[in-house]
């Protein structure tokens, strides 16, 4: 009885779902090069066809003119957090002990519409700062189409040594909620990794340094030995470790620990960059979120002078590029506006890279170091999430910032 009823629901879902697009943009950029004159044909839920238009079938398929369009796989926003709003707007110490997690999720669920129209049809999303568990709730949301948004990679609340983070600069006297999970040691940790895990986690996040103390400097928290053993528990489960790490030896331990990726990065060195591609980890340099913060201190971008931090910024991001570190995209929106992800795809090329270097870290390259094997490229079989923007974004990556369609899993979100 139950089998049948199953059945009598879900057959004729399926089947009237179905879909089939012929999309027919000026050029489609794969994942990983661009081919001028190509067409590429949906059906349902993923893609089906790729090629030269004397290649493709038309049959059957609804076609959707895309002139004037590139059309590449949806983006992949490598570094987010919804549940943050711009500290422009509101101190992140203010959103973290000031708003209620019911303001916040409500504020989240905005924040993830407009980052799939922004054409970011995933995010990694890296950390509910203090809102909990929050983000499983999100994903879930969005994955049941309750909500619209971006597929979510998420980290539940990360990992913190304790008295590393904050909000800080409180009474000694007081302990003050955290923007994330306190855990050290052998017993701790290895609870806390399994628990975010059980709750949701789809990868470990954990802050390998941290501004500590009444010094206002960030210093090395977790141990090497700490790290190790995240990353080991986390394995186990096939689960990856990303580390925040800004200062040379948290970058060095988080990188012998065996993290995946590192975030920020700002003071690596080149033998530090020299270690992450001989160990094969990634970089997220998030340029966008030191910009914007550098800005909110009162920088006047374009009239004054560019401060130390983002002189600094440029050179050891070159020093990454230079020493061939894989390089992901992500800008740590959040702590800039949602729906604005592309400010760091943007940036990336003015701090040095091609843009179709570019191009390539916000799709194929961040699938591949996220270990998404269903999207990220133009190929029959992944997921049919695709974005078409106006011109040339491989000439002018500012283009990416005038999105004309978005699709996720074949379902058109903007046309
Ligand atoms: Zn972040």
């Amino acid at each position: 009885m139950h089998k049948l009823y199953l059945l009598l629901i879900w057959f004729p879902v399926s089947l009237f779902a179905q879909s089939t697009y012929l999309l027919k943009p000026d050029r489609v950029f794969d994942g990983e090069t661009v081919h001028e004159d190509w067409v590429v044909r949906i059906k349902g839920d993923k893609i089906d066809a790729a090629g030269s238009v004397s290649s493709v079938s038309a049959n059957g398929a609804e076609i959707i003119d895309l002139k004037g369009t590139t059309l590449m796989p949806g983006l992949i926003e490598g570094h987010s957090h919804l549940l943050l709003h711009p500290y422009n707007e509101t101190p992140w110490d203010d959103q973290v002990l000031k708003e209620a997690r019911s303001l916040r999720v409500a504020r989240a669920t905005v924040h993830a519409q407009k980052t799939l129209m922004a054409g970011f049809t995933t995010v990694r999303d890296l950390g509910t700062e203090g809102a909990d568990y929050d983000d499983v709730g999100l994903k879930q949301a969005i994955d049941q189409g309750i909500i619209p948004g971006p597929r979510m990679i998420i980290v539940t609340r990360a990992l913190i040594a304790s008295g590393s983070y904050g909000p800080k600069g409180f009474s000694a006297d007081i302990d003050v909620p955290q923007g994330a999970e306190e855990a050290d040691g052998q017993d701790a940790l290895i609870k806390a990794v399994r628990r975010q895990i059980g709750k949701g986690a789809d990868a470990i996040k954990i802050y390998a340094d941290y501004r500590w103390g009444l010094m206002a400097e960030a210093r090395p928290t977790y141990t090497i030995d700490e790290i190790k053993l995240i990353v080991d528990v986390a394995a186990s489960s096939g689960r990856a470790v990303v580390a925040h790490a800004s200062t040379a030896e948290g970058m060095r331990r988080a990188i012998l620990g065996g993290c995946k990726t590192v975030e920020h990065g700002d003071a690596g060195t080149p033998e530090v960059f020299a270690l992450m591609k001989q160990h094969g980890t990634a970089l997220c340099p998030t340029l966008a979120a030191g910009d914007a913060v550098s800005q909110y201190r009162g920088w006047k971008k374009g009239t004054d002078p560019e401060p130390e931090r983002i002189k600094q910024k440029r050179i050891t991001f070159k020093q990454a590029l230079e020493a061939g570190v894989t390089i992901c995209a992500g800008g740590d929106v959040g702590v800039f506006s949602h729906g604005d992800n592309a400010r760091e795809l943007v940036m990336m090329v003015n701090y040095g890279m091609k843009p179709i270097d570019v191009l390539r870290s916000a799709t194929s390259i961040n699938a591949d170091t996220f270990q998404l094997k269903d999207r990220g490229r133009i190929k029959p079989g992944l997921l049919a999430d695709l974005v078409a923007v106006e011109g040339d974004p491989g000439k002018t990556i500012a283009n990416l910032q005038r999105v004309r369609a978005v699709l996720k899993g074949g379902i058109f979100y903007k046309r």
